[in-house]
């Protein structure tokens, strides 16, 4: 579709703001709290923008050297509002900034003498900033969770104090919204069950790059990395979280058959030393070395946008441990690379993976379920093919950025007109 088309069908321009305070996205992903939402929000402002939409991506500036405006491709611009210090400001802390977020918003309309007339805002903190405006102008508003309060706080052992502010949002912003977007028909039952019956949902999923993932063989990317073709690679890639459930993968190495047999452990992502995810790297690395798997294991730290298809292309499986999991950007990742994942059996993943076609669902926290399900894989090559194959159709079928982009550009449409 053609920006004119677009245009010949809306009153307004099509010109949207997706706002994403915490998770900029263009910033290197793999760093500190940098993941799936900094991902989700490039790719689907670039998807739009090539629908023709104009897209504006707000969030907040995080270091004095950032630039105002980037333009990543054209109609789509990732543009810095300073809100609080010019510095990292973890999530759980940055709630008492977003009133200079909105008034900056606001100066930034008027400065380019523009009002957006729909914003898509995504993460609890950003919906806050979306009702706010709402008080301001006409505006309609589109809401990605990434993340639920209620979900978030059943599954770790610290509830932080701003637990109580964002639950209440969280059950406003479903209320109020013009339509949320949930990813996954999980997250949709969780909102429903657990946040609110009141307020419009619609389940469109997160999507990958299928162009980018696929495109090289295991022997290639193997020479690549100079991973030897015998060695049965096991893969994990992710924000060094507790709540990704990497110690639970690395007790199920300990059990592998084939420990001692050509096994060998990729563990990527994680930012720079000292960093707030350190802590949690140290102690991987501690029971890494605990359980004497020092060896086999390999921490190639953050791993590039150029790198990460031939990581995935060279894995035999690839391991989804999380605790709790919207929808998990990486399981789809790994499926397009032809790779099949063993994860846990929680939230999004039950959707994007079909047990016994395209890789197993196991209880999360369960090392010797983990462990057995990644030998059934590591022990039959021929199923990970199939099972590859499998993986890969499934995510051309349904998880495509271009498909994703075409779902939400008709729902703007919908709600625009
Ligand atoms: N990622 C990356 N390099 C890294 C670590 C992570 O590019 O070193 C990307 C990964 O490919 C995926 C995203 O970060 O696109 C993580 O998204 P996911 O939904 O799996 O997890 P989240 O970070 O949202 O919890």
């Amino acid at each position: 579709m053609r920006l004119q088309s677009i245009s010949s069908n809306l009153k307004n321009p099509a010109k949207i703001a997706l706002i994403s305070v915490h998770g900029d996205p263009a910033i290197e992903i793999g760093a500190e709290e940098a993941g799936g939402q900094n991902v989700y929000v490039r790719q689907v402002g670039e998807a739009l923008a090539n629908l023709g939409w104009q897209v504006d991506m707000f969030t907040r500036r995080s270091t004095p050297q950032q630039a105002d405006i980037v333009q990543l491709s054209p109609g789509c611009r990732t543009i810095r509002l300073t809100a609080g210090p010019t510095d990292f400001v973890s999530r759980d802390q940055i709630f008492g900034y977003l009133p200079q977020f909105v008034d900056q918003f606001l100066a930034f309309q008027t400065q380019e003498r523009t009002q957006y007339a729909l914003v898509h805002t995504n993460y609890w903190l950003s919906s806050w900033v979306g009702m706010e405006l709402k008080k301001h102008q006409p505006l309609a508003q589109v809401h990605t969770y990434h993340s639920l309060g209620v979900v978030k706080y059943a599954n770790v052992p610290n509830i932080p104090d701003i637990a109580t502010t964002r639950l209440t949002i969280e059950k406003q912003c479903l209320e109020t919204a013009d339509c949320i977007v949930a990813t996954s028909p999980q997250e949709q039952a969780h909102m429903r069950s657990q946040v609110s019956k009141l307020g419009h949902i619609q389940v469109i999923p997160c999507g990958t790059d299928i162009e980018r993932y696929g495109a090289t063989s295991r022997a290639d990317a193997r020479q690549k990395l100079g991973i030897p073709l015998n060695a049965k690679v096991v893969f994990y890639i992710g924000r060094f979280d507790p709540r990704k459930g990497i110690e639970t993968l690395v007790r199920a190495v300990a059990q592998s058959q084939f420990r001692a047999d050509g096994l060998h452990l990729i563990i990527g992502g994680g930012s720079r030393p000292g960093a707030k995810d350190g802590q949690e790297r140290d102690r991987i690395e501690g029971i890494v070395q605990n359980l004497g798997l020092v060896d086999i294991t390999q921490f190639p730290g953050r791993i590039s946008n150029e790198d990460l298809p031939l990581y995935y292309a060279a894995a035999d499986v690839s391991v989804v441990p999380s605790h709790y999991e919207p929808f998990g950007l990486v399981t789809i990742e790994s499926m397009a690379s032809h790779t099949p994942v063993v994860a846990s059996d929680v939230g999004g993943l039950q959707f994007t993976i079909l047990p016994n076609e395209t890789g197993l669902l196991v209880p999360a926290k369960d090392d010797v379920g983990f462990a057995q399900a990644i030998d059934q894989i590591l022990a039959d090559p021929q199923l990970k093919e199939q099972w590859g194959i499998a993986a890969r159709q499934r995510v051309e079928t349904m998880f495509s950025w271009q498909g994703v982009a075409q779902q939400l550009s008709q729902l703007y449409q919908h709600i625009i007109q």
